[in-house]
């Protein structure tokens, strides 16, 4: 382990594994860049996808833009072999007349977006990092301590052999949602509960699902089902991403698997015909949570210790990336001029140019979230208005469709809801 670097990254999860790349990418090699993540690096493997934290059971549903910035980090050729492209998109409100459904055609894309599941992400992202000399992934390791000093940032660390230590001229947290490290330096979160809880799984369907994702609307909460590759076996599969009030999540956890099966057919429907088995469960409470400060001299906030959404619209880590790739061009640009990477001018230009996203991604997000989990019925009503509105007006669903790509910018950012 070297003693000073350029960026330190705490969380080597989804986010701070990708900023790694990033920053190596843009600044063609050049960046002394650590990533410290507590859990243990997983072996070395291309035959199959390891599970743990952040890399876990869950799928991820990736929008156009972020394989354009894959694309760009010369990742997507391996991504591309672990992907299920999204080439619709159904939404549908129970028991009520709206519907709206998307094509790719429509937007001359060749997919509407991309599902991969969590652990084959990590398994490329990993696997990528430790072919860079220049990025040192020190794991397992934890950063327990920050002390900022004249122009960097001293870091303890807690490693394998004891207690250790470090500097860098940029810190980014990037340790999560219940960041542990934007607590010990007074940063303070905005939280929003939602009161809800996801349950995702893998779901073997009778029918292959060509292509097309559901997000449908229940009196329960959202369900969403995701394209995913086949198993092994060719079996046919969706990533089920099933939001329940808080207090019945529990039960559903619990639920037998053809309680559950049986329980989800009724509020699915038949669209993918008989729902044939369940894998494991897990449960992830919900909550919006914004950090109220995301850089400090040498210091930046990034992915869910910034801003954790809600699952529903599939924004979280698209928003982190675009993030990632925009601090990482900062940051390698200010080096090539002599600047230091943690220089405040530099991050607070970051924050500038990513503040609208930011904000318009998690108005959407949240938009989505309370119209279509509210019982009431003049909202029931305007959203199943909204819905059919949006399937008749190919102007209204394309800024929808772009928005949810993440490929819109600047003024086209208002909203669509
Ligand atoms: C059910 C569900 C479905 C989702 N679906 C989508 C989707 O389809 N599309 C989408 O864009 N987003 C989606 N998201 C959001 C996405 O999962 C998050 O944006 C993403 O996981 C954030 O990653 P992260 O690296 O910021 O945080 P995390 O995944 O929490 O990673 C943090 C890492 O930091 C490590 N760590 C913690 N403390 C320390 C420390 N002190 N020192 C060193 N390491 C530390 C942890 O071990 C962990 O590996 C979904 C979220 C949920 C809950």
């Amino acid at each position: 382990m070297d003693v000073d670097y350029d960026v330190l990254i705490a969380g080597g999860g989804m986010v701070g594994a990708s900023l790694a790349l990033s920053l190596h990418k843009h600044s063609q090699g050049q960046l002394k860049i650590a990533v410290v993540e507590s859990f243990p690096l997983p072996p070395l493997s291309d035959t199959g996808p390891s599970y743990r934290p952040s890399f876990d059971a869950r799928s991820t549903a990736l929008s156009y833009g972020s394989r354009q910035i894959f694309e760009n980090l010369e990742l997507w050729s391996t991504l591309e072999n672990h992907v299920a492209d999204i080439l619709n998109i159904q939404v549908s409100d129970r028991g009520h007349f709206g519907s709206a459904l998307m094509h790719c055609g429509e937007l001359e894309w060749p997919a509407l977006g991309y599902v991969i599941e969590n652990a084959w992400l990590g398994n490329v992202l990993l696997n990528h990092l430790r072919r860079h000399t220049n990025v040192q992934f020190i794991s397992p390791a934890s950063v327990e301590a920050v002390t900022p000093m004249a122009a960097k940032v001293q870091l303890d660390l807690q490693a394998e052999g004891g207690e250790t230590s470090c500097s860098a001229s940029l810190l980014v947290i990037a340790d999560g949602a219940d960041s542990g490290l934007c607590q010990r330096l007074g940063i303070h979160r905005r939280v929003d509960e939602y009161a809800q809880t996801a349950v995702i799984a893998n779901i073997a369907t009778e029918l292959p699902h060509g292509g097309t994702a559901y997000e449908r609307f229940t009196a329960e909460g959202p369900i969403a089902m995701l394209p995913l590759l086949p198993d092994e076996q060719g079996q046919s599969r969706s990533a089920l991403v099933w939001t329940f009030p808080e207090d019945d999540a529990d039960a559903a956890m619990n639920w037998t698997d053809e309680v559950f099966l049986a329980r989800l057919q009724r509020q699915f429907g038949h669209r993918l015909g008989r729902l044939l088995k369940v894998g494991q469960r897990v449960a992830f409470p919900l909550r919006l949570s914004f950090a109220e400060e995301q850089v400090r001299r040498n210091i930046v906030v990034m992915g869910n210790a910034a801003h954790s959404l809600h699952p529903v619209a599939g924004q979280g880590f698209n928003l982190a990336l675009r993030d990632a790739d925009a601090l990482a061009q900062r940051v390698a640009a200010a080096v090539a001029q002599g600047l230091s990477a943690g220089e405040l001018s530099v991050l607070q230009g970051y924050l500038r140019s990513q503040h609208t996203d930011q904000q318009v991604t998690t108005l959407f997000s949240d938009r989505l979230t309370k119209l279509f989990s509210n019982r009431q019925p003049v909202l029931s009503l305007a959203r199943n208005m909204g819905l059919v509105m949006l399937d008749a007006s190919k102007p209204i669903k394309s800024r929808f469709t772009a928005r949810a790509a993440g490929v819109i910018k600047g003024r086209d950012m208002e909203l669509p809801l």
